[in-house]
């Protein structure tokens, strides 16, 4: 069996869009950080497909994939840190925080198909709202923007409480448009599963969701879809120090997230880098050339450092009170789920 790009997400939706008669609402959830398998467990009443994500398994750069259909080497947003320009040695950005040019936006959207075919394009902020930046408006800028309704950005929260804040959410985008409207709502469990992984409290979440996409499918067609998996991260000690004695010597960067970092390493030291590294990392590092992972002259390839370091095991860099990490290759990053709730 093929399994279907998230970049085919937006065609799907379209698909529904121009076929659906009469028209109703079309209600998108995007769940942060959602493996096929727990969807498959939870989404129990909808009918569930296998979608692959990219490389990295990076927020950011997954759901723009999703949104607008473009590979990560066209739209070029390759994770959290990284240069605007690696050859003219531009500083670093955080793709959360920069408000800076990031080159055109991709040109069509889930967004612009909704409206061309006859919907208004709504999306609920939700836990993006605190996040000022030129990637969200790049994600955003064709809908009408509903702010006010956050679920984890703002501390975890009970299941109940949050099943009713989504509620409200959708409730408020549908009566403030002209119908039929096509919503999209972001909920970023991602944020809870980095401390707390798959837990009872995000199994429940996932299960009031099914519920509340079965009241809702009475009367509209519902979807969910994540951009990755999480799986168990530790800091390793000895990981963490092999970089750090390339960075000294080479007196070099790191970019990347999570699971998947990259040094900007000038051409002539990559194969000392290359060595060093050898010598010093576990064998459960992966060290890569960026041009095996992104097409050499892409927008994304630009962007990283030229020697890439992905994890494939538990032991590797992460952040303070993490024990959930993404960002590299494992089949749990990678097999995402499109949920559709028919009535
Ligand atoms: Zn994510």
């Amino acid at each position: 069996m093929t399994v279907a790009s998230i970049a085919s997400f937006r065609r799907q939706v379209r698909t529904i869009l121009e076929k659906q008669q009469p028209r109703r609402h079309v209600i998108v959830l995007g769940v942060d950080g959602i493996p096929y398998d727990l969807a498959c467990r939870t989404w129990r009443r909808a009918r569930v497909t296998r979608a692959r994500s990219v490389f990295p398994t990076t927020s950011a750069t997954a759901w723009l994939t999703s949104l607008s259909g473009e590979s990560v080497d066209a739209h070029g947003i390759p994770g959290v840190v990284f240069a605007l320009d690696e050859a003219a040695g531009a500083p670093l950005i955080d793709v959360y925080s920069y408000r800076g040019p990031l080159g055109d936006p991709p040109p069509e959207d889930l967004f612009s198909d909704a409206a061309a075919c006859g919907y208004t394009p709504v999306a609920i902020v939700g836990d993006l709202e605190d996040t000022h930046c030129t990637w969200r408006d790049h994600l955003l800028q064709r809908a009408h923007a509903i702010p006010g309704h956050t679920f984890y950005a703002r501390g975890a929260l009970d299941p109940d409480v949050l099943g009713d804040r989504i509620v409200a959410a959708v409730a408020h985008a549908l009566a403030s448009h002209e119908g039929p409207c096509l919503v999209w709502c972001f909920i970023d469990a991602d944020r809870h599963i980095h401390h707390h992984g798959y837990d009872r409290q995000l199994v429940d979440l996932l299960e009031r969701i099914d519920a509340i996409a079965v009241g809702w499918s009475r009367e509209a067609v519902v979807i969910a879809h994540s951009d990755h998996g999480l799986v168990p991260t530790r800091q390793d000690p000895i990981v963490a120090d092999a970089i750090e004695r390339v960075i000294a010597a080479e007196a070099c960067r790191m970019g990347g997230a999570g699971r998947t970092r990259w040094l900007y390493v000038e051409p002539s030291a990559e194969q000392r880098v290359r060595e060093a590294l050898a010598r010093h990392l576990p064998p459960s590092v992966r060290v890569q050339h960026a041009d095996e992972l992104f097409a050499p002259g892409s927008r994304a390839r630009r962007r990283v450092g030229s020697i890439v370091l992905i994890a494939e095991g538990e032991g590797f860099l992460a952040a303070d009170g993490y024990r959930f990490e993404h960002g590299s290759l494992t089949e749990r990053e990678l097999d995402v789920a499109v949920a559709e709730w028919r009535a």
